[in-house]
């Protein structure tokens, strides 16, 4: 290991430094040049490694006396971990996660058993990768006619949203440059906890709370959006209803929410649907459903009556003797399915027949006339083949 220092003389004691001395010292170095107190200031966190280091072997009876035996020149199997150049750490020494986790050995007064050198060897093992920042959903509703939802609909919509401030590309910092080092988790954006357990001691990495795990601390806010990298504006959108929408249907257009305080990926938009209720048509799924007040002399005589659609209205035959409780069906005249396709449901005609309450004379004596007359009153056959084909109400 080129130009390494002494432990002894990093830590400034004498070889015979008792271990209260050596862990008082490395206390008293490890205050001085801790990145807390030092942001930014590489001297200080070089100093401060190589107090870690010279603290971890001197600590450590055993590694003490083999470090006084040979020094640095120990070989490969010196130590757990030690490099293969013959030194007690591979190239880059230490990591700040190390450092850290030793912290509670050394204030908290952790007891470091055993298991503290197991992952010594893989120093960034622990570390993980933080997850991206995401921005919150937008939720916004659309009202759509039934005319909307048998075409599908394109909306271009004004929609305040927060997005990424130009000024300082998303990150909150002046310029986008305005950053130091994070000095409690040296930018790792991780750090270590040890915890006392009942099993012993645990380690843990945990997302650094001063930079929330970017590893990276603004030193000057940006004058735009206060340092929190986002600005709410009235953003444009323009978005395609698919037809067959059913009312409560959400549709998730991907990236098109807010966008996160100090960059990340943006949220999504929510487009919930709100279907504008038809005044003449009830819709069920595909289809749609309609009811239809025949008078007595067309339900009797037959003729043809409008009926409103989807699309506007329709005429339609009614055959003699229509009996109320009668469907007809305009085939396709209902919305798609929802599930792509072009099959579309139908128009139901549920029939009534209108039986008037308020008569003229005139009227009255009309209707008079009928009564006995033989064909107003149905034969024995025609009432049982009408009650059979009614008969599914009352079942
Ligand atoms: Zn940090
Ligand atoms: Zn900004």
């Amino acid at each position: 290991m080129e130009n390494k220092r002494d432990y002894y003389e990093v830590l400034g004691v004498s070889k015979s430094a008792s271990d209260d001395e050596i862990k008082k010292a490395y206390r008293t170095m490890a205050r001085k040049y801790h990145p807390d107190v030092n942001p930014g200031d590489k001297a200080a966190e070089e100093k401060f490694k190589e107090a870690a280091e010279a603290y971890e072997v001197l600590s450590n009876p055993e590694k003490r006396q083999k470090y006084d035996q040979f020094g640095f020149n120990m070989g490969p199997q010196g130590f757990p971990g030690g490099g293969s150049q013959g030194g007690f750490y591979q190239s880059g020494g230490m990591s700040m996660d190390d450092i850290f986790s030793m912290f509670g050995d050394i204030f908290g007064d952790v007891s470091g058993g055993g298991g503290r050198y197991s992952g010594f060897g893989s120093a960034t093992g622990g570390r993980q990768r933080r997850a991206q920042r995401k921005g919150s959903n937008l939720r916004i509703h659309v009202k759509l006619t039934l005319q909307d939802i048998l075409n599908g609909t394109t909306k271009t919509l004004k929609i305040p949203t927060f997005v990424k401030c130009d000024h300082c590309n998303g990150t909150g910092a002046k310029d986008g440059t305005a950053f130091a080092t994070c000095p409690q988790c040296h930018g790792s954006g991780s750090i270590t906890q040890v915890q006392q357990t009942i099993f012993g001691v645990s380690q843990a990495h945990v997302e650094c709370p001063r930079c929330n795990g970017t590893g990276k601390i603004i030193t000057e806010n940006c004058q735009y959006c206060r340092g929190t990298g986002v600005e709410k504006r009235e953003q444009q959108i323009t978005f395609t209803i698919p037809a067959g929408v059913e009312d409560g249907n959400v549709l998730t257009i991907k990236g098109k929410g807010n966008a996160p305080e100090h960059g990340g990926v943006n949220g999504d938009l929510l487009v919930v649907v709100d279907e504008i209720k038809h005044p003449e048509l009830i819709r069920d799924g595909a289809d749609v459903i309609y009811n239809l007040m025949l008078d007595i002399p067309t339900a009797t005589l037959g003729g043809s009556v409008d009926v409103p659609t989807i699309e506007g209205r329709a005429r339609l035959k009614i055959a003699p003797g229509t009996q109320p409780g009668k469907i007809l069906r305009l085939r396709g005249k209902g919305l798609p399915n929802g599930q792509g396709g072009s099959a579309k449901g139908d128009e139901l005609i549920n029939v009534m027949v209108y039986v008037p309450e308020k008569l003229s004379d005139a009227e009255r004596s009309a209707i008079e006339s009928l009564k006995g007359s033989p064909n107003i009153q149905p034969s024995e056959t025609e009432k049982q083949r009408l009650f059979s084909k009614f008969r599914h109400i009352f079942e």
